[in-house]
């Protein structure tokens, strides 16, 4: 339809005048079995993951293509929209088997600034509404499994404080009231290797020795990096205090099962939110269940005043995280308004956390279309931080390798990045975004161009996906165009799929399918050595991708980079935290900025996901609302249920 009706709009009428595929006819179409699927009403099926995967293991992989853009401007790139048209293209056009392989949004955006994340226009997942709110409930496993491990930490803590090792140690092992010794449990005896004792000794048979140190964990609380979470963007969460009110009972029944009443057990922590957790990297990181299992129970909360890292299976928690986050491994199946399948899973922001979907939504996708298919998966914000990570991390950790980046450009956006006026909410847009300037949009090209390089330094063929909006000029999509092939990308192509669906996308679809035809998955590469110094991995990236000329550290990071390195961790690849907006930490520099250099304020580690998370510049790792949040305009129609207002 023209003028192109609003992304719920155009979702709710194709659910009521086409309707939709039931989702299982969906999932036969695209290979899955029906006793592979598990239906999550009409809509949505979570997939079942070993059996599927196993009964493709000997299916030869499909094209492999990540869906990356320059950096994002208040004016929308449209990388998910780009992504679910190629798909369309691909599958629906050209009859490619295809997946899309995209993220579930978090509640966060979804109700502050920035919109969903199904696409938008005639190339978007449907019903939006289901896939932006609550999906199959993934986001509320991870904070769920999050919390847990939260309220383990500080209650151990606590009941450390209060009691001998001899008391601690008969209370793990008899359970609370309990009178005979349980025999130790798979996750205690996991302990029991780690402290060199032997694990098939019963509980009596430890030594006094043995039992402290079975029992005492001993938290130095300064090394803390455990934080809780929710997925809301809540800025007054940033920074808590939590246990006042377990000193306040303790003070007010003087002592309690021999606490000091002069115990202090409150302490200064905060908030992140869900997407940027470290379980949330977990479930995009995982490669089965089992690997869930491990990277769960291996997540490391803190350390001991001896420096010996804690995880989440020393404080006995690893098997119930894993058993909260059973359903969340299994992708999530949903069709595009053109019935594509599209796998949705996991949904990690790419500016404070990994930005990429799961390896084993990837994985189930390559094998599912086969040898002549084609899977793209999304990455978030700009291609220096989400294509980055998709690369250096999950890549190394599938051992998956891309055959093409499709790096999404929009003239607005490039004419933002050579110098064009800010936009303001509410405000119409400037006329040089709305008129032809030439000058403007060729300036901005700068930005493209840096990420074609960095992505063709991976070994990959980079097709540009010049995102057509209506006022742009054909003038000025040339001039994208040619800035590209310049740079050498593989191709340029204008594409339409916002304003005509499968159809508008069907050149890029081509310029997609030449490319991974010409392409050689055994030129793919990283960019760093995983042995090398923390510190030589942090400028490297810095240095080669974002163009700055050198990395300053803060003490902390100083100490901690030391912490991790005598740990056994300075091994991991990185994660790191900055700003989307720009190649530097300054969200206001846009284009190519040079002469900058990059602040590490902090370095979390994320063991169990298996990454360090340095964090550069003043990022916060739970965003705010802004004076007038997306909720504002979200609302529902009591006579027929329906959902209004969500973009
Ligand atoms: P990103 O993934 O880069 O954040 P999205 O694909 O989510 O961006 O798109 C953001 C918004 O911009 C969506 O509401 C979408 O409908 C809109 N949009 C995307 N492409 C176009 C286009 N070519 N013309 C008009 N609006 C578009």
């Amino acid at each position: 339809k023209t003028p192109v009706p609003s992304d719920i709009q155009i979702s709710q009428d194709l659910v009521r005048e086409v309707g939709l595929l039931p989702i299982e006819q969906v999932a036969l179409e695209a290979g899955i079995l029906p006793s592979e699927v598990i239906p999550w009403g009409i809509a949505k099926a979570k997939v079942q993951l070993n059996s599927t995967l196993q009964r493709l293991s000997d299916t030869p992989d499909g094209n492999y293509i990540v869906c990356t853009g320059i950096n994002p401007t208040p004016l929308g790139e449209g990388k998910s929209t780009t992504t679910i048209g190629l798909a369309q293209a691909l599958g629906a056009i050209l009859g490619k088997k295809c997946f899309a392989c995209i993220r579930q949004p978090s509640q966060g955006p979804t109700f502050g600034i920035k919109g969903g994340a199904a696409g938008g226009g005639y190339a978007q997942v449907v019903p939006m509404e289901e896939f932006n709110l609550h999906l199959t409930g993934d986001i509320h496993a991870i904070t769920a499994a999050n919390n847990l491990l939260a309220a383990a930490i500080d209650t151990r803590m606590f009941h450390e404080d209060s009691q001998s090792d001899e008391a601690l140690y008969k209370r793990l092992c008899l359970g609370e009231g309990g009178k005979a010794a349980k025999p130790f449990s798979p996750i205690m005896k996991k302990r029991l290797v780690k402290l060199g004792i032997d694990p098939n000794k019963s509980p009596e048979e430890l030594t006094p020795e043995e039992r402290s140190a079975f029992a005492r964990l001993d938290f130095n609380k300064s090394t803390i990096t455990w934080q809780r979470v929710l997925d809301t963007c809540d800025r007054h969460l940033r920074k808590i205090i939590i246990g006042m009110g377990v000193n306040e009972t303790i003070q007010r029944r003087g002592t309690v099962k021999g606490v000091d009443p002069r115990e202090q057990h409150s302490r200064e922590t905060g908030f992140d939110i869900t997407v940027a957790s470290e379980i949330m990297a977990v479930l995009s990181l995982a490669k089965d269940l089992k690997d869930l299992r491990d990277k769960l129970g291996n997540m490391v909360v803190g350390y001991s005043n001896s420096g010996m890292p804690i995880t989440a299976d020393d404080l006995g928690c690893g098997g119930a995280l894993t058993v909260l986050m059973k359903d969340a491994i299994m992708p999530t199946l949903m069709q595009t308004v053109e019935r594509t399948p599209v796998l949705v899973h996991a949904g990690p922001f790419a500016n404070i956390a990994i930005g990429n979907s799961s390896i084993v939504a990837d994985r189930l996708a390559l094998k599912l279309v086969g040898e002549d298919g084609y899977v793209i998966t999304e990455s978030g914000f700009g291609a220096d931080i989400g294509m980055e990570k998709l690369f250096n991390i999950k890549c190394r950790e599938s051992g998956l390798k891309p055959k093409c980046a499709v790096i999404v450009a929009t003239v607005r956006a490039l004419k933002m990045h050579g110098g064009g006026p800010p936009v303001s909410a509410g405000k119409p847009l400037a006329k040089e975004y709305t008129e032809e300037n030439i000058p403007l949009v060729s300036a901005g090209c700068c930005n493209l161009v840096k990420h074609i390089e960095n992505a063709k330094k991976f070994g990959v063929e980079v097709v540009v996906a010049i995102n057509q909006f209506k006022t742009d000029t054909d003038a000025e999509m040339d001039a994208v165009r040619q800035a590209s092939l310049a740079a050498g990308a593989f191709d340029a192509v204008v594409s339409n799929h916002w304003a005509e669906g499968g159809k508008g996308a069907e050149a890029l679809g081509r310029a997609v399918v030449a490319a991974c035809e010409a392409s050689n998955v055994e030129n793919f590469k990283f960019l760093y050595d995983l042995d090398l110094p923390i510190r030589t991995k942090v400028e490297t990236i810095s240095k080669e991708i974002y163009g700055a000329d050198g990395v300053d550290f803060s003490e902390l990071a100083e100490r901690q980079m030391e912490q991790y390195e005598r740990s056994g961790f300075g091994n991991l690849p990185l994660c790191i935290a900055k700003t989307q907006y720009s190649f530097s930490c300054d969200a206001a520099a846009k284009g190519v900025p040079t002469g900058f250099r990059i602040f590490v304020r902090e370095i979390r580690s994320c063991v169990g996901a298996g990454f360090l998370y340095p964090i550069c510049g003043d990022i916060m790792t739970i965003p705010g609302l802004p004076t007038r949040p997306g909720f504002y305009d979200v609302d529902i129609d009591v006579e027929t249920g329906q959902v209004i207002g969500l973009f």
